[in-house]
């Protein structure tokens, strides 16, 4: 069923000419993100714990597949300002702000910094909203979601991490409990990789094209939902056979770079940027009637764009999972904590020695 929302467009603001990042977007709908991780789910390799097969791990894998849009209604501004920005990244804007996509920081804090300081080099391309109009505070931020991706890998790979310890030192309640810690992680993360799939969540021009427009491209501000959604649903789009096409996940390199930023960080980057390449092929064709719900028969040309964008967000999904699952050692700390306490256990149920005398 599709929630209606109190913003389900997000608006470009136009002040003085300028273009301001904004927030307010959703990406596929809660059934197209479903279909992301279930793909994602298909394409893991049989060597990958079981456990998230199970029938009830792997429905709630898919079930929160929408948790993070449903975050999004939050009437909150503090857990909105957190996490609307998470879902995009507008490319245009880190180049209005002099920054490149090749060096900026992986840290996401630091990264902040970087933004606020290139945006206020360059008062000529970047201009403040009127708090009035951004009571999130959110409409003057590039996005975060490759960062979002890379934290949440990072966060799995710990539970991974637990897991291998547990299974070899902790008791079957501890192993049950990092198990589900697992399967949430690898739930809501799925939604950020599939939104960045959505071409339009990469780019300013997320609700129709803004600004200079020599292809004269669509302005239609329903356009980013047209593509999340009412394409899809018009279509009747069968989601569900996808799955069945998914290719084997591949373990992602995780060496260093030499540039002193994060692995994955650069991994998630490229995946984005693969994406923001798509956006004008997007408009093109829109521009071309391909996207038309009403054609006899529908373009097999726009079915396949949109099929082939799920799949590579399936893929992409279960590459980060495959990855952090095999990359994980297993956590000393946790590891020490156990050895302690089963030695201190050990001791206290050893029988005292005889005392001589
Ligand atoms: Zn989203």
């Amino acid at each position: 069923m599709q929630i209606v929302r109190i913003f389900s467009l997000r608006p470009v603001l136009l002040l003085g000419g300028l273009l301001l990042p904004s927030a307010l977007s959703l990406a596929w709908d809660y059934e197209g993100h479903r279909a992301i991780n279930r793909i994602a789910l298909a394409a893991l390799p049989a060597e990958f714990p079981g456990f998230v097969h199970d029938s009830a791990n792997a429905e709630r894998i898919a079930w929160l597949a929408g948790e993070a849009d449903r975050w999004r209604s939050s009437p909150d501004l503090p857990a909105r300002h957190c996490n609307a920005p998470d879902h995009y990244l507008d490319f245009e804007h880190l180049t209005l702000a002099g920054l490149d996509p090749a060096t900026i920081s992986s840290f996401r804090y630091e990264f902040a910094v970087q933004y606020a300081q290139g945006r206020a080099a360059h008062p000529e391309s970047n201009t403040t909203t009127d708090p009035e109009k951004n009571a999130d505070r959110t409409r003057d931020w590039a996005g975060f979601l490759p960062w979002t991706i890379t934290e949440y890998f990072g966060k799995l790979r710990g539970n991974f991490a637990r897991l291998k310890v547990l299974e070899e030192l902790g008791t079957p309640d501890e192993i049950a409990q990092a198990k589900a810690s697992i399967v949430e992680m690898m739930g809501v993360m799925g939604h950020f990789v599939g939104d960045a799939a959505q071409p339009l969540h990469n780019t300013m021009h997320h609700n129709g094209w803004v600004g200079a427009n020599p292809q004269k491209y669509t302005t239609w501000r329903g356009f980013h939902s047209w593509i999340d959604s009412g394409f899809i649903n018009k279509t009747q789009i069968n989601l569900k056979r996808l799955p069945a096409r998914a290719v084997p996940a591949r373990l992602l390199p995780m060496d260093a770079q030499g540039d002193g930023r994060d692995p994955m960080f650069q991994h998630v980057i490229t995946y984005l940027q693969a994406q923001a390449a798509l956006v004008e092929p997007l408009y093109q064709m829109e521009k071309d009637g391909l996207l038309k719900a009403d054609r006899d028969p529908v373009s097999p040309e726009a079915v396949a764009f949109i099929e082939r964008q799920m799949l590579v967000a399936g893929q992409m999904l279960a590459d980060i999972w495959l990855t952090a699952w095999r990359s994980a050692a297993p956590d000393p700390f946790l590891r020490g904590q156990l050895v302690r306490k089963k030695a201190g256990a050990a001791d206290k149920s050893a029988p005292a020695p005889k005392k001589s005398k």
